[in-house]
């Protein structure tokens, strides 16, 4: 017997009406391209979204059709998210910062038809003009008053994004379709190979911020300010476009100046009370804070994912600043989150100390996510937060198939329906687990296995450290042994001894690295996490003291 309630499809474009009705006056408030500040309300989005839904569908955008967006966090990028996924066409979001060859790659793979590119962005697809023949126009996101002259111009139909929207209704009816029709799609950042397309529904980007803002969670409420400066071309600015409208909450788009001074500003200005970003912004944020002695005055927290937080970051906000550190899990074939690390019933009465070391782990599962560990032949680890092996996930917001993916025609899952995340990783008997290792970083020494991220973790924690990063090099007699190369904070004069010595009373001897360099500055990818293939290149021939 079927139940007698309605069965109303999950359509993206609910979220907007819903915030243009419920919060109508509620803000969105963004750093603009063009500079200042730019104001207005869910009721002034939800207008400008319709006059852009009968743009797109005037250029001859329809169901299916991919529209690819080059663009910072800001307010027509939001009006993207919600234009081109409510008319049934696919939000490409693609990120600025890969090298350009990928950049065109996804372009041409994704078979965009329109791109839209932020003003300070369009150099980048001036280079590429030559590269993107299929695509039909691209829309520079501005007003006419700084329209750029541009060689674009030559190659293909370039339109003003406010004389494309300008002329147009602002009324609109949302179509409803099949909840499981694409609206998004997002490139991984592979450090190796391709990228590859992750290919988001209406189904799975509401269940997923229906997860993310959950109280108990992430908390975004109605009287919460959220500043993402995690950017919208990286997984959704993990939900919190769909997440913060669904529940009424100001958004506070911070643009491309992401500094510490810049972030400090718009959150005093704005009365920012969640933020999220990766571990590297909030290092900028926390060194700018404590050499301006400015103080964050209504955060009350900074979600952190996409690599792993370490104590030091954790440490700092805590106990210097009173902002709590949410750290978190994710990936792009996720939507991108699997875990958050919320406390549960007890935890109130730990010390400061036990709550930041119980803050490491990246958290347990949110409800509509499973994740297990496995051992190599693919049998289940106990919950006892020692025993680790590959961590495994399934859920309605998990990537079944990449798109178009002519490698693995027949999906990415196994037999069980259970996707393999590529990382290394324990649970306890709370259900928190804890990240060991992307699989292709942990470091086999005498057949023992050794985590990258407790050895950079701890590095990260000595006074003169700002970042570190280890690798593996390979050694005659225990096959491989850790490696350091670490960037020493302003003024610092730690040296290689110094720093092996702190690594002592942490861990376990055997696992103290053979040795350090000292750098400038490490490697990043476009996501910012640590790019471990340029540094095994560059050090591949570095000869360990004790090999
Ligand atoms: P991406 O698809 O670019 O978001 O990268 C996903 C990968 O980033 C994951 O598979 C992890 O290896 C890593 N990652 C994300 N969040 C964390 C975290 N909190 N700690 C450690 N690694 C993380």
């Amino acid at each position: 017997m079927l139940g007698l309630m309605q069965s109303k499809q999950l359509m993206i474009s609910s979220i907007l009406t819903h915030a243009a009705r419920e919060h109508g006056e509620q803000e969105i408030v963004s750093a603009a391209v063009e500079g200042g500040m730019h104001r207005y309300t869910y009721a002034d989005a939800e207008k400008r979204t319709k006059q852009l839904a009968n743009a797109l569908k005037a250029l001859g955008v329809g169901v299916g059709d991919r529209v690819g967006t080059l663009a910072w966090n800001g307010y027509r990028h939001f009006e993207l998210y919600y234009a081109i996924s409510g008319i049934g066409a696919v939000c490409h979001t693609i990120n600025p910062r890969l090298f350009p060859q990928q950049v065109a790659y996804i372009i041409n793979h994704a078979g965009d038809k329109y791109l839209f590119v932020d003003l300070n962005i369009l150099p980048l697809l001036e280079a590429l003009a030559p590269h993107m023949p299929r695509v039909e126009g691209v829309v520079i996101m501005t007003d006419a008053a700084h329209m750029p002259e541009t060689k674009l111009a030559e190659t293909h139909k370039v339109i003003c994004y406010e004389d494309l929207i300008g002329a147009e209704p602002e009324t609109f009816d949302w179509p409803v379709f099949d909840e499981n029709t694409a609206a998004g799609l997002c490139y991984t950042s592979g450090t190796t190979g391709n990228p590859k397309g992750v290919l988001y529904s209406h189904r799975s980007t509401l269940l997923h911020a229906y997860a993310v803002q959950m109280k108990d969670v992430a908390p975004v409420g109605a009287a919460d300010c959220v500043l993402p400066v995690v950017p919208m071309f990286h997984v959704n600015a993990w939900g919190l476009p769909y997440a913060v409208p669904m529940a009424g909450g100001k958004l506070m788009m911070p643009g491309f100046r992401l500094d510490g001074e810049n972030l400090t500003q718009m959150m005093n200005d704005e009365k920012v009370t969640l933020s999220s970003g990766v571990p590297t912004i909030w290092l900028g944020l926390l060194q700018y804070l404590r050499a301006s002695g400015k103080r964050l005055e209504t955060v009350k927290s900074l979600m952190i994912g996409g690599a792993a937080c370490p104590l030091a970051i954790i440490e700092g906000f805590g106990k210097e600043f009173g902002v709590s550190i949410i750290h978190g899990w994710g990936m792009t074939e996720l939507s991108p989150v699997g875990t958050l690390n919320a406390p549960k019933p007890g935890m109130e009465d730990y010390s400061d100390d036990d709550r930041y070391r119980h803050q490491l782990k990246q958290g347990r599962a949110l409800f509509g996510f499973e994740m297990k560990v496995v051992d190599e032949d693919g049998n289940e680890q106990p919950r006892d937060g020692k025993s680790f092996g590959r961590l495994l996930c399934r859920g309605p917001w998990v990537c079944s198939a990449y798109y178009n993916d002519t490698e693995n025609p027949d999906g990415i899952l196994d037999d069980d329906g259970w996707f393999d995340t590529g990382d290394v990783a324990t649970i306890d008997s709370q259900g928190y687990m804890q990240i060991t290792d992307r699989t292709k970083d942990l470091i086999k020494s005498g057949g023992e296995w050794i985590s990258s991220i407790e050895l950079e973790n701890i590095a990260v924690g000595h006074p003169g450290i700002q970042e570190a990063a280890v690798i593996a090099l390979p050694h005659p007699k225990w096959d491989e042994r850790p490696f350091v190369i670490a960037v020493r904070n302003e003024g610092a004069d730690v040296d290689r001894d110094g720093l092996l010595d702190y690594y002592k009373g942490k861990i376990a001897d055997w696992m103290i690295p053979d040795d350090v360099v000292f750098v400038d500055e490490l490697p990043h990818t476009a996501t910012g996490k640590l790019l471990k293939t340029d540094l095994r290149q560059k050090f591949a021939e570095h000869k360990l003291p004790t090999a």
